[in-house]
């Protein structure tokens, strides 16, 4: 039931947002990438993605935290395809400071990037999707969207307003074939948290392994990463039909993490 829908991904040429595409490619749905990165590697995984799957495949560079970019990404994406069905608001990035020291700059771009651009993109979304009788929002929260680290005040706060914003927008919409879910995933092995690896291992004088149980996955009971075909496979779950009744769901993946 999803062949032929479109689904536009933001922060999809990297990790969790790559995965979640390749998957909705899978079920035969149209594809927008977006995100930064390699300009000859980006195109090398549009074209793969289309020629393995038979999908149309698109990429666009908006910057997820300019409003105006976020706008003409929609729009563009909506005249092509006649809606984005299936939204996915992925993008994201951290950054760990005490709150007193947190750079002011830094600050505003997670909340622009972890939390704004899913208003750009939402408002602009639901007009086709209203039209169509259908349609399916997926904001990849965090377990940060339910509980706190320290010094990650921006990312913390940004990913609670998408819990807000995921259950506001619901109920907004609940009468008109439309769902809107966060997904909550803990810590998931994208290059992103790879790189982080070597470097606490070194700044903490223990070993990588180490670095792996006793810092990243300390507070995850099941003491494994989850997977990026986890996440991505409870989001095509999202956007089947089973789950209709599925809204305002702030939905935990993180191996019992908030069970503490
Ligand atoms: P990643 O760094 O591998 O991917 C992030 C993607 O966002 C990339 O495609 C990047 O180009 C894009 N992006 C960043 N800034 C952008 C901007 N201004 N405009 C457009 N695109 C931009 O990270 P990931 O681990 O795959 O994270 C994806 C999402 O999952 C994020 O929202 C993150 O908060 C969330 N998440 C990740 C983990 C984890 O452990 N990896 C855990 C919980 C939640």
């Amino acid at each position: 039931m999803l062949r032929g829908k479109t689904a536009l991904i933001t922060g999809s040429t990297s990790g969790i947002g790559q995965g979640i595409a390749e998957a909705f490619a899978v079920k035969g749905c149209n594809i927008v990438l977006n995100g930064f990165g390699d300009a000859g590697e980006i195109e090398l995984l549009r074209s793969r993605l289309a020629a393995d799957h038979g999908v149309t495949v698109r990429y666009d560079n908006a910057d997820m935290s300019k409003g105006d970019a976020i706008t003409a990404m929609m729009d563009k994406a909506i005249a092509e395809f006649g809606a984005v069905d299936i939204l996915v608001n992925n993008a994201g990035i951290q950054h760990v400071a005490p709150i007193d020291d947190f750079p002011i700059e830094k600050w505003e771009a997670v909340v622009a990037i972890d939390l704004m651009s899913s208003f750009y993109t939402i408002r602009r979304a639901l007009q086709a999707m209203k039209e169509r009788k259908w349609g399916r929002i997926i904001n990849v929260a965090s377990a940060h969207a339910l509980v706190a680290s320290p010094f990650k005040s921006a990312y913390v706060a940004a990913k609670h307003g998408v819990a807000g914003l995921t259950k506001t927008v619901a109920l907004e919409v609940a009468e008109q074939g439309i769902t809107v879910n966060a997904v909550c995933p803990g810590y998931v092995l994208t290059p992103l948290v790879k790189k982080q690896i070597p470097d606490t291992a070194k700044a903490r004088g223990i070993t990588e392994q180490q670095v792996i149980k006793d810092v990243l996955l300390a507070a995850q009971p099941t003491k494994q990463f989850v997977t990026v075909a986890e996440v991505a496979a409870l989001c095509v779950f999202l956007a089947s039909d089973d789950a209709a009744s599925i809204t305002g769901a702030i939905m935990p993946i993180e191996g019992g993490w908030t069970a503490h």
